[in-house]
């Protein structure tokens, strides 16, 4: 970061999107404005894409995986993305204050958003060239005699990739590097509250980089339905999103006409079960943490804390002192870890999920409102709600707000069937001194993902993703990568 002071940071990004390698406007020239959540002003603009410019990109990509050698030159793919690390590692300050800007992102927890994603590129550019695209399985008895049997791994094809806004540059680094690296050509559709982090990205491949035009095309719009043209295009083999479960269940329904392959990373409402031998002072504190960076608009947040009944009021009153010292404010500040929500949509569902937790019997220990000294911006206050119902909409519903539940157990069974009373099963956390203990928990949560005493699960070398609505498939690690393939089996002669 060239600047961090207050406001100073704030960037317009490219308002263009990339099709078939030209950068452009859509052609009625229209756009729409995108919204500078920590002040509420109009930052800027982004051309506004249509049905027809996703028609295009997606025939730009289809002729480019068709007629074109990307699909088979693995050197050439290797070249373009170690080529797209170092042009994004040169852009890094100029994609850390659009994020801020468009996201409101904290400057000082922006690393994770900006420079992991960075890094992520060469790992998949490594990953991809070391993988091994043909397995010899060896002799197999078939009732024509003994065959030899190969694996040949293959690209997917054109592959649809839709983001959300939360994390919106490290989605779509997450998103696509992977599928490109594997050979496949990318549609790539970001949010509508965060154009900027895909049209930049954009600008730099076809700027910075030599991959060919229609392999790597960006479009940029406010209107859902392009999404929803894109996937469900004929011409599209894969769909990679990450969103809500809602709309996952939408790109579902849009893909079953051409039986397309969809890889879903969806919502969460994951659980933390504090165990009665935990460590309060060290594991609460990092739970009232975890909730309020990004303000809470991350899909793995364990934003359901359930405590022991013999040990609540002490953690309550721990939560309660964590969530009033947080600090928060202008995410310029780089004493600040918590900014505003995305929009004021956002907020206004956050807060009226607190009043709905409130209406159902939930006690309000600290926050739930406006903060008085933040009159601007889509800010909320560090929000900490006791005595939750675990049926109530509050303990059902993804907040995406800095808000902590709690409830209370009698025994470790009722922990575990209070964790898995949910649609969702992304991740989830447990906290005990006796890790063998908080193992056999751990194994018991219907989740993806689990964390044990704050040892985090997500990382790019191990595969993540949810079970039940939280989605379909898994990102990172090998079996990351492998979505993205098909492995054809070839039978031979001996
Ligand atoms: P969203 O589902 O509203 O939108 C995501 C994307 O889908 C946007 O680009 C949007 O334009 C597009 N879209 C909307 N309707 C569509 C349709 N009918 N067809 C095709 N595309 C469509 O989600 P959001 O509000 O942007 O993001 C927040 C959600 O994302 C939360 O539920 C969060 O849990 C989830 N999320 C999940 C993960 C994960 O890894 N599981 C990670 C980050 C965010």
């Amino acid at each position: 970061m060239t600047n961090v002071q207050t406001g100073a940071g704030v960037l317009a990004g490219d308002e263009r999107m990339l099709i078939d390698g030209e950068l452009r406007h859509t052609a009625s020239g229209a756009k729409f404005d995108v919204i500078d959540p920590a002040n509420e002003q109009v930052a800027g603009q982004a051309t506004d894409g249509t049905v027809d410019d996703m028609a295009r990109a997606v025939g730009a990509a289809r002729r480019a995986f068709d007629e074109s050698d990307w699909s088979r030159d693995l050197e050439f793919r290797y070249h373009c993305l170690t080529q797209l690390h170092d042009a994004l590692e040169r852009n890094q300050d100029r994609l850390r204050r659009v994020l801020v800007t468009e996201v409101g992102c904290p400057v000082s927890v922006s690393g994770s958003q900006i420079d992991s994603p960075i890094d992520e590129v060469k790992h998949w550019a490594e990953h991809g060239k070391a993988f091994e695209y043909l397995v010899d399985t060896g002799m197999h008895d078939t009732p024509m005699g003994p065959a030899r049997r190969k694996i040949h791994y293959e690209p997917v094809g054109v592959v649809g990739a839709i983001t959300p806004w939360n994390v919106p540059f490290y989605l779509n680094i997450a998103e696509t590097v992977p599928a490109l690296m594997a050979g496949n050509t990318v549609v790539l559709k970001p949010a509508q509250l965060t154009p900027w982090s895909g049209s930049e990205y954009g600008r730099i491949v076809a700027e910075e980089t030599d991959i060919p035009p229609g392999v790597f095309n960006v479009v940029v719009s406010s209107a859902n339905e392009v999404g929803g043209a894109l996937s469900a295009d004929p011409r599209v083999d894969m769909i990679t999103f990450t969103g809500s479960t809602a709309t996952g269940r939408a790109i579902l329904a849009a893909g079953a006409a051409t039986v397309k392959k969809t890889l879903l990373e969806l919502g969460g409402k994951s659980a933390h079960i504090v165990l009665d031998d935990a460590d309060f002072n060290s594991a609460l504190p990092l739970a009232a943490m975890m909730a309020c960076v990004m303000s809470g608009q991350s899909c793995i947040l364990p934003s359901r804390i359930l405590l022991p009944r013999r040990r609540y009021d002490e953690g309550i009153e721990i939560l309660k002192t964590s969530m009033e010292n947080f600090p928060y404010g202008d995410p310029w500040d780089p004493g600040n870890m918590q900014g505003p929500q995305i929009s004021d949509g956002q907020r206004r569902k956050v807060l009226g999920l607190i009043a709905s937790g409130i209406e159902s019997g939930a006690r309000l220990v600290t926050g739930g409102g406006i903060p008085e000294h933040l009159p601007v911006g889509y800010y909320v206050q560090p929000t900490l709600l006791a005595d939750v119902d675990p049926d109530s909409r509050v303990a059902q519903e993804e907040i995406f707000g800095p808000v902590l539940t709690v409830t209370a157990y009698d025994s470790d069974d009722e922990a575990v069937a209070i964790a898995n009373n949910s649609i969702y099963g992304l991740s989830g956390e447990v906290s005990g001194e006796d890790v063998e203990r908080a193992f056999a928990v751990a194994t018991r949560m219907r989740t993806g993902n689990v964390s044990i005493n704050g040892k985090s699960h997500f990382g790019i070398t191990s595969p993540f993703g949810g079970t039940k609505q939280s989605g379909l498939g898994r990102r990172n690690g090998a079996e990351g990568y492998q979505e993205y393939l098909e492995g054809k089996t070839i039978g031979m002669p001996a």
